[in-house]
């Protein structure tokens, strides 16, 4: 049934995975406790796969959400595209925890000692075997050098959305009020979470102000001279679908905002002059997204971060660099060239799973021979899509091979396909 699962919404990314099931007895192990912190889709990945392997696990998930929203397919939301609402990206965890079967606090994690291998929430302390962490990214605000009082501001007039779901409704709400004018994406320095998720969201709102005959422009101002995925089919469509309405600004840097005049500054790089200079921008609505890092729980639990805020492992395991019992898997990790993708953190939530149940039955685990595999698809209109599927093979460190589609309708289709096998292999 696993197999059949996970098979079903990716063939790209299951060729690329060596599944080898181990069931494990009620008299092998005498049932280890596994704390999963986070519920997304990392999270609900491991546990799923852990309880799949190994029903003599004891697994208890931790999440401080009362829903799950689903981040795929949030920019259809956005521009009333293949049939998705707020409702169709909300899951109701009670359901899942019942039909897979493991435990839930639905708290957050507040404390986490490692010498006593203790996590705590407001109202339990529960002892770990193994600890997984999953708590995605967290944005660096600070990053940005602007006063408290505007980042604040920021927050709350240009809300970043790569947060579900109150960012995704903001902003699905100045979309459906705005008038007319500019509406700017500000693409954040760094690694951040989903690559492609700008350049969709810029071309879901194209969409939208053209089949609404709105006067409104898209500026994307991003600090890299092409963008950070599908660079070449980004650019493409841009040109083609929605020349009247994206403006691609390359090695541009989002500097300051002013909500009363309604100006960006950003520094623009002149190719004539060779320098970087400073111009203001005029918006009717905005969509800054910051610098990204790993989620709180990593400095929580006080394990080794990367100069840029995220989770340093040991190689090639999924382990924390300074300590082996304690995994982090999904957006938080920073040792891997992974696209911070939900494919990506099913992907290694499997590889995950399977090292721990074979540990615990004290067989070698052999990453090297369990490669992992991405597929990440974006819309660009209400009926095509393109997407970029990864391989990654260890040789002796990771090499990453891709691939893109075409731009068509078959494969907006897949996508569907995609996200409905997965958020059913995990959700239930
Ligand atoms: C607009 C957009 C579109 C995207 N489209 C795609 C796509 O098409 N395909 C794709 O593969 N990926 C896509 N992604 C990326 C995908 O959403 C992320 O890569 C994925 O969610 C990462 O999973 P995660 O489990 O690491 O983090 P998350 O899914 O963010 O989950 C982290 C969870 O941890 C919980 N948590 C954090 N701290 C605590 C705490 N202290 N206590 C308890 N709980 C805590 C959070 O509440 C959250 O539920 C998209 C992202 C965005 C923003």
């Amino acid at each position: 049934m696993f197999r059949r699962d996970f098979l079903k919404y990716s063939a790209i990314t299951s060729a690329s995975l060596f599944y080898s099931p181990l069931s494990v007895r009620a008299k092998d192990i005498s049932a280890p406790h596994i704390v999963i912190c986070g519920a997304g889709y990392a999270g609900l990945s491991v546990a799923k796969y852990l309880k799949e392997l190994n029903h003599n696990i004891r697994i208890t998930l931790i999440e401080k959400n009362k829903q799950f929203v689903s981040c795929p397919f949030s920019n259809a939301y956005l521009a009333e595209v293949y049939d998705v609402t707020l409702q169709t990206l909300t899951f109701d965890y009670a359901k899942t925890m019942k039909k897979f079967g493991y435990s839930f606090i639905n708290e957050e994690v507040i404390n986490i000692n490692r010498n006593k291998k203790e996590v705590s929430t407001s109202t339990h302390t529960l002892s770990y075997d193994f600890l997984i962490l999953c708590g995605g990214i967290e944005y660096d605000y600070n990053a940005l050098n602007l006063s408290t009082k505007l980042c604040e501001e920021l927050k709350q007039k240009a809300p970043a959305g790569l947060k579900p779901p109150f960012e995704h409704q903001q902003l699905k709400h100045m979309i459906e009020t705005f008038k007319g004018g500019n509406f700017i994406i500000s693409v954040p320095n760094g690694n951040y979470k989903c690559p492609p998720a700008p350049y969709e969201r810029a071309c879901m709102i194209a969409h939208y102000f053209k089949t609404h005959s709105i006067k409104g422009k898209v500026i994307l101002l991003d600090p890299r001279e092409k963008p950070a995925a599908k660079s070449k089919e980004f650019l493409d469509v841009f040109e083609t679908l929605y020349k009247e309405y994206i403006d691609f600004q390359g090695l541009t840097h989002f500097k300051t905002i002013d909500f009363a005049t309604k100006k960006v500054t950003v520094e623009h790089f002149d190719k004539d002059a060779l320098e970087y200079k400073e111009k203001s921008i005029p918006f009717e609505c905005a969509n800054i997204i910051p610098p990204n890092k790993a989620n709180g729980l990593i400095a929580l639990a006080s394990l080794e971060l990367t100069s840029e805020g995220w989770a340093k492992l040991k190689e090639p395991t999924f382990q924390s660099s300074i300590d082996d019992s304690v995994y982090i898997l999904g957006d938080a990790q920073g040792q891997y060239p992974f696209p911070k993708s939900a494919q990506m953190a099913n992907s290694s939530a499997l590889q995950v799973a399977l090292e721990i149940n074979h540990t615990l039955l004290n067989r070698p685990f052999d990453y090297r021979n369990n490669s992992l595999g991405n597929i990440c698809y974006s819309f660009v209109s209400n009926t095509q899509a393109v997407s970029i599927a990864h391989t990654f093979t260890y040789e002796p460190h990771i090499k990453t091979t891709s691939m893109i589609s075409p731009i068509d309708e078959g494969t907006a289709l897949s996508a569907k396909l995609w996200y409905e096998g997965l958020t059913s292999t995990i959700l239930g």
